[in-house]
């Protein structure tokens, strides 16, 4: 835990596990000044704890600490909060394969101040929860038409607490209709795939793989987007940072030149698509072997975060 008060970051501690305690007042509640940070720390048959990519994560906190006016934390205060932090948590690391320490560090507005205006005190938290294996079951999608997660100017590149407010209710809405996740598309004109609620999505049309550019700062810059698509360059895969049309997605399906699709995230690493619903039409993709793109990309990112293979990308601190 950390306190920005004052204009600096201070009174840096770790405190076991307990509820909060928030004036009414509390200026999150109102205006939504919160940012936040997926991440997971894994364990080697050494029984070393292996984090990973938490660098990106900090940066990435910081750029969403930007655009809501929150202060940035320094790299220094993150890190060695974390490290120490993980010196007692990684202790609930189960050392079985696929278990891992899911890590959600955030910071929020602690003024207690009704009136429009960044707050002037924040609190920085993490705490961890220890996850277990993920069954990958191919999931379900939609492809939203009316509602938009992210407009251009908005605040969709952020890990922003209201963005996720923002997009329950469309989600519900297709949950209720019998699909697991939306495919968000742009908020103009709706006729390109941006991604899904929680993760990156990307598709195999022929032998190229595409999936959105986040140079529009209306998707959020996956982690684990970023690492598949160095991995699949290295594996000699075509990639296309475009945005896919939704014409063009209905067209791979009907002539069958979609091959993959699948969405890329902390918490699943990599998630099959086995349907995509668009304007009225269910479209079931077959079932991935491992000889699929997917299936081995998952396993090399597995490999490299338990510790099984070289990490010649310098993606894991010890
Ligand atoms: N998009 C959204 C909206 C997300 O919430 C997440 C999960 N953080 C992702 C993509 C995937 O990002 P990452 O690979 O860094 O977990």
């Amino acid at each position: 835990i950390a306190d920005y008060e004052n204009g600096e970051w201070g009174n840096f501690r770790i405190e076991p596990y307990a509820p909060l305690q928030l004036n009414p007042a509390n200026a999150t509640l109102h205006y939504g000044q919160s940012v936040f940070e997926g991440m997971k720390a894994y364990k080697n048959d050494a029984g070393e704890t292996l984090l990973f990519r938490a660098d990106a994560n900090q940066k990435r906190l910081n750029e969403s600490a930007k655009r809501m006016c929150i202060p940035e934390l320094p790299e220094n205060i993150f890190m060695e909060g974390l490290l120490q932090l993980l010196k007692i948590d990684s202790a609930w690391i189960p050392n079985r394969p696929g278990y891992s320490l899911y890590i959600r560090p955030f910071i929020f507005a602690t003024d207690d101040y009704l009136g429009i205006r960044p707050s002037e005190k924040y609190k920085f938290m993490i705490f961890t929860c220890p996850v277990g294996h993920y069954y990958s079951k191919p999931v379900s999608v939609k492809v939203e038409s009316k509602y938009t997660r992210a407009a251009e100017g908005g605040t969709g590149y952020a890990k922003a607490a209201g963005n996720y407010a923002g997009s329950l209710y469309p989600a519900l809405l297709a949950q209720k209709e019998g699909y697991d996740q939306l495919l968000w598309t742009d908020g103009k004109s709706h006729q390109h795939i941006e991604e899904s609620g929680t993760m990156n999505v990307m598709f195999i049309i022929n032998d190229t793989l595409i999936t959105a550019p986040t140079t529009t700062g209306t998707i959020l810059k996956g982690i684990t987007r970023d690492s598949v698509l160095t991995l699949a360059r290295e594996m000699g895969v075509k990639v296309e940072e475009r945005f896919l049309r939704v014409a063009e997605l209905e067209d791979a399906l009907k002539s069958h030149t979609l091959k993959e699709a699948f969405g890329t995230g902390t918490a699943a690493t990599i998630a099959h698509i086995s349907k995509i619903h668009i304007s009225g039409n269910d479209y079931e993709l077959p079932q991935k072997d491992e000889t699929a793109f997917s299936n081995r990309v998952l396993k090399r990112l597995d490999d490299i975060k338990y510790g099984k293979i070289e990490d010649s990308h310098n993606w894991i601190i010890k």
